[in-house]
């Protein structure tokens, strides 16, 4: 059983499916705001992806998507639209509960719920990231697009990907806010040095966002001083939300499956099984360093040839 449905979960159904280990892919439900969870995963809130190999012209999130489930389905991947909701990896064969009231059994499991990034939580926000209107929650995903060369781009936070993602974005911006919550930020001194070494960045001390405004593109947020709750306007062609991720594991408490201290699953060093055997785990669930389609995928790929080797081991397969 693979649970989850980004660039990891098809990735790893593909590989089982090809490998006669009759997959079934549990790809969630949609949920809503603030952190909206989707069947598909982060994807689904991208528009142009440009570094994914194999689409020369780009492809969008929801089309590669769309390529990677039927590809999937294609060697007989089963999907459920459904979330798995408890787990029992005390049981030969696993046994396992959806939201939807169905007992589901599996020999092994791949974990591949992905993570979703932390928004800021404004209406105008999630509208204009949905619809691709210049709000993004992952500078190496999209601020290579033509539409952010040169502009003003926002970039909020005051963590090492906050650090990262705004350095990443001079190359492409004309100037780049930083706008932080508090008077220090909280990354590497080396990351930040780093960006504060580039001429095109300008820092916001102490500053929240407290309004995004632009019909179909953003034009500009509004900034809230914290100290003094004085209102400002910064116009920008393009805003960055950088305030971390949170993994999709809520559903493994009480399973035994180990985690780190931010949620995210631990595998054993230099491959993808968890501390439990037969349980194997893909993607953003366990990787808050790269997240990336294509090293989720890579991923997806690793965990299923594990699986299958540990069920051969077992004599299931
Ligand atoms: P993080 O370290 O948790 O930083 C999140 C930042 O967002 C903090 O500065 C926080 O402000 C701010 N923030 C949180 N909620 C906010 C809100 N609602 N409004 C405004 N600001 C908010 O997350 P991260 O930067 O994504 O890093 C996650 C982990 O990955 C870290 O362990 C990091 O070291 C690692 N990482 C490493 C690298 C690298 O080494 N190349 C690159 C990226 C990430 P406060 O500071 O005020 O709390």
């Amino acid at each position: 059983m693979i649970i989850g449905s980004g660039p990891a979960g098809w990735t790893a159904a593909i590989y089982a499916a090809r490998a006669n280990l009759s997959p079934l892919c549990v790809v969630g439900i949609p949920k809503s705001d603030p952190s909206p969870v989707l069947p598909g995963g982060q994807l689904m809130l991208t528009t142009e992806v440009e570094n994914f190999p194999g689409f020369p012209k780009g492809v969008t999130g929801p089309e590669l998507m769309e390529h990677l489930q039927a590809q999937a389905e294609r060697f007989g991947t089963r999907v459920m639209q459904d979330d798995v909701s408890e787990c029992d990896f005390e049981s030969r064969p696993f046994r396992l509960k959806t939201a939807d009231g169905a007992s589901l059994q599996a020999h092994s499991v791949i974990i591949a719920t992905g993570a979703v990034a932390n928004w800021i939580g404004l209406a105008d926000e999630m509208r204009l990231a949905r619809s691709g209107g210049g709000v993004s929650a992952c500078a190496v995903c999209d601020g290579a697009l033509p539409v952010f060369r040169g502009a003003q781009l926002g970039v909020v936070g005051g963590g090492d990907t906050a650090m990262e993602e705004a350095t990443y974005l001079t190359k492409f911006a004309g100037t780049v806010h930083v706008i932080h919550r508090r008077g220090e930020f909280r990354a590497s001194k080396t990351m930040q040095d780093r960006l504060l070494a580039l001429p095109n960045v300008k820092v916001h001390w102490h500053q929240v966002v407290v309004g995004v405004h632009g019909v179909d593109r953003i034009e500009a947020v509004e900034l809230e001083d914290v100290r003094t709750k004085a209102r400002t306007r910064l116009a920008l062609g393009g805003l960055f939300v950088a305030i971390g991720h949170a993994p999709a594991t809520g559903f493994l408490r009480g399973s035994g499956v180990e985690l780190d201290s931010k949620g995210y699953v631990n595998l054993r060093s230099r491959s993808s099984s968890t501390n439990i055997e037969g349980v194997f785990a893909a993607g953003d669930v366990c990787d808050s360093v790269y997240r990336q389609a294509v090293t989720a995928a890579g991923m997806g790929c690793q965990a299923a040839l594990d699986s299958e080797r540990w069920l051969a081991a077992c004599g299931v397969h």
